[in-house]
């Protein structure tokens, strides 16, 4: 596997795993411990970053590594007894059925990211109807079991595509990042980063990614390029502010962070090919860390666990956006200041 060297921080990371996990995942008493941890199953070649560099008509002559990255991530989750949502790539779910299985048959939960990876925001109705239908139903078919959740690529969700999501079958969304701090995020009317899971209507959640509150703008602390970038001691320092202010904490990766070897490509702008490979070498090192820090679950049994904390269970979309809304206040109101 292409870990690279480690450096001091990582060293420093997986001491601090060791403290956590002597004391307990999740610390209880002063974290909420509500931990989801997602993955979004794509190859290298995917990512937005090298969009303009490898288009899809390429793709199919890029070297497959995803299902060897993911098959890495299984044995880290494994060995650290913890689970996870895998939103898979229809994509990749087409060339790489054995792997799809491998990842339900583990306990994990398999959602979607659409089919063709194209920005949400780039695509008609129809388009996006078609793309999300493609791949649901080719996961539904390998597993044999509804696929609830969905993820746009690049988080590019916007709110005409909520409604689609819910004909075609999603039960949740995890797509938003409550910041500014990112030119190809998209956006839903209504959520903020006081709220990280929300009934957007009837029988329909969103969870987005976690954000830092910084007044009232958000900094992802999410993962990402983000993950990769911060000092690994800072980042679970983040994650335990976020637990201890009572809200859930949700956390991102990619197969292909954890792959500094990944093949180098011509044609990507300054930026780009530092967002895309900014620490990949230290990646899976703080991955292990963090895998072991926390009791991490899926983004499913999190809105269960959601629904069942609203007393007398079942209540209309108005009156839990209501609940949210107060107790979005009384945990914010110090922010709301700043
Ligand atoms: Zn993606």
């Amino acid at each position: 596997m292409a870990a690279g060297k480690s450096g001091s921080l990582d060293l420093a990371a997986k001491r601090e795993a060791g403290q956590s996990s002597a004391a307990g995942k999740g610390s209880a008493g002063t974290e909420s411990g509500r931990v989801a941890l997602s993955i979004d199953v794509e190859d290298w070649f995917h990512a937005a970053n090298l969009a303009r560099a490898v288009p899809p008509e390429a793709w199919d002559a890029c070297e497959l590594r995803v299902e060897r990255n993911t098959m890495r991530m299984l044995q880290i989750l494994d060995a650290a007894n913890v689970r996870a949502t895998f939103f898979v790539l229809g994509w990749v779910a087409e060339r790489c059925p054995r792997l799809v299985r491998s990842i339900a048959e583990a306990g994990h939960e398999v959602a979607c990211h659409g089919y063709g990876h194209q920005l949400v925001t780039s695509l008609g109705a129809d388009e996006f109807r078609a793309d999300v239908s493609r791949a649901k139903h080719h996961l539904e078919d390998l597993l044999g079991a509804p696929v609830r959740g969905y993820r746009a690529p690049s988080f590019s969700i916007t709110d005409w595509a909520i409604p689609i999501l819910q004909e075609v079958g999603f039960e949740y969304d995890s797509s938003v990042v409550p910041t500014i701090a990112h030119d190809r995020y998209g956006k839903l009317t209504g959520m903020d980063a006081g709220r990280p899971v929300t009934l957007l209507r009837e029988g329909f959640h969103e969870v987005s990614i976690s954000c830092l509150r910084l007044g009232k703008r958000g900094i992802p602390w999410g993962g990402g390029g983000y993950f990769r970038l911060a000092p690994y001691a800072l980042w679970v320092q983040g994650v335990r502010a976020i637990l201890r202010s009572g809200r859930p904490y949700v956390f991102y990766i990619h197969p292909w962070e954890i792959d500094a070897g990944q093949p180098r490509v011509s044609g990507m702008k300054p930026f780009e090919m530092f967002r895309h490979r900014i620490n990949l070498s230290r990646c899976e090192e703080r991955f292990i860390a963090l895998a072991g820090a926390f009791p991490w679950t899926t983004i499913g049994d999190l809105i269960d666990e959601e629904k069942l904390r609203v007393p007398g269970g079942k209540r209309s979309a108005a009156s839990m956006r209501t609940i949210e809304t107060l107790q979005s206040c009384l945990t914010w109101s110090p922010a709301f200041f700043c």
